[in-house]
């Protein structure tokens, strides 16, 4: 079980609700039809409804590496090698947006595999996953 989620299970009063969405990683806790849960709420059917509805799409590694690839873009400056990094994993946050991707799930491989920024992702994560192996 989740560290996180015990913390807030310990933490609710009498009658909290507690949602958690894995997927995305969001955790609230608050009282019935509290606005903070009827947000939450509404934003668990929608990844719900996205998830049913969206193209299901057979991403591999791949295609996220390819991704990361030409927005690292590495290249070279008067003799020397340079490339764009922003020191997080915001290009792969981009990728899973753009695909309707669960960002904690993948970032938690990657960082598994060494990949704790977008670089990183290329040098080490490409190294240890395999890009022919389906993303979920
Ligand atoms: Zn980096």
């Amino acid at each position: 079980m989740n560290k996180k989620f015990l913390k807030e299970v310990k933490k609710a009063k009498k009658d909290d609700i507690i949602i958690w969405n894995e997927a995305t990683g969001e955790l609230i806790r608050g009282q019935p039809n509290s606005r903070k849960i009827n947000e939450a709420v509404i934003r668990l059917f929608y990844f719900i409804y996205d998830m049913k509805n969206r193209k299901f799409r057979k991403l591999k590694w791949d295609n996220l590496f390819d991704y990361i690839h030409k927005k690292c873009n590495l290249r070279e400056v008067k003799g020397k090698l340079t490339w764009t990094c922003y020191g997080d994993l915001k290009f792969v946050k981009e990728f899973c947006n753009e695909y309707n991707l669960p960002f904690e799930k993948i970032k938690k491989r990657l960082n598994a595999a060494g990949g704790y920024c977008d670089c990183e992702v290329l040098l080490n994560s490409m190294a240890e996953i395999d890009k022919n192996e389906y993303i979920l």
